[in-house]
């Protein structure tokens, strides 16, 4: 049991956390989890209940039927495979207003830790550091500037032939940022004890290396 390692990943959106945070398990051959692909199915269950996020009561309810689990890479909500629904621009903004909430927080971080007791664990998010994991062996706070984040989703929306309008990603980015960071509940911040890692001018390869040096070493 003493042998488990639990390494955090936090940051903004788009910073490349899970691309990094999946290579760095890879390396090291532990289980990655995505706890924003959580918040994200918590926020397709409430929007496909019509639930609104003032609703306290109604959120609360819903939470008590509903069953959320990442295993193996993949997202499921009462027991569905909901990883292609849960990346739209409307479930981001949802999840990120869902996850304001204290019932669901409380609800996700008990299932993430009971993961993390389990087994050894890459875990991204944004309080993984700060909340989930306090004692994590190894905490990394990985960044970019905005401009940067919404560049690199841009071209990634633009390879899928998507139509995007650059100020607009920016936009969506900032106002994340802006809601994750202000938010009362376990704001998005840098743990004291996290490594910082500013990926602005950094390929993916440098920041796995960056990580992944720093853990082995
Ligand atoms: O990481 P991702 O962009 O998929 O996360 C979606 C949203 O979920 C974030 O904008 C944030 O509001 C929320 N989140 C959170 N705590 C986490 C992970 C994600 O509040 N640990």
């Amino acid at each position: 049991m003493e042998d488990i390692i639990r390494i955090a990943i936090d940051g903004p959106s788009g910073a490349g956390k899970s691309t990094i945070a999946k290579q760095v398990a890879a390396k090291l051959g532990i289980e990655y989890v995505d706890t924003g692909a959580m918040y994200r199915a918590v926020g397709l269950k409430m929007k496909t209940e019509g639930v609104s996020p003032e609703d306290i009561e109604g959120v609360k309810n819903v939470l008590e039927h509903t069953s959320i689990d990442f295993e193996q890479g993949v997202i499921r909500l009462d027991g569905e495979d909901v990883s292609g629904k849960i990346r739209t621009p409307e479930i981001s903004a949802a999840a990120s207003q869902y996850s304001a909430l204290a019932p669901v927080r409380e609800k996700l971080v008990q299932i993430q830790r009971e993961i993390g007791h389990r087994k050894s664990v890459v875990m991204d998010g944004r309080d993984i550091g700060t909340n989930v994991f306090t004692d994590a062996q190894y905490k990394f706070f990985l960044t970019a500037s905005a401009e940067e984040r919404a560049r690199r989703r841009f071209l990634e929306l633009q390879e899928k032939g998507e139509k995007v309008v650059f100020e607009e990603i920016l936009a969506d980015i900032e106002k994340r940022d802006y809601t994750d960071t202000h938010r009362e509940l376990n704001p998005l911040t840098k743990a004291e004890d996290a490594m910082e890692v500013d990926s602005t001018n950094m390929t993916i390869e440098e920041v796995v290396n960056t990580i992944y040096s720093c853990i082995i070493s």
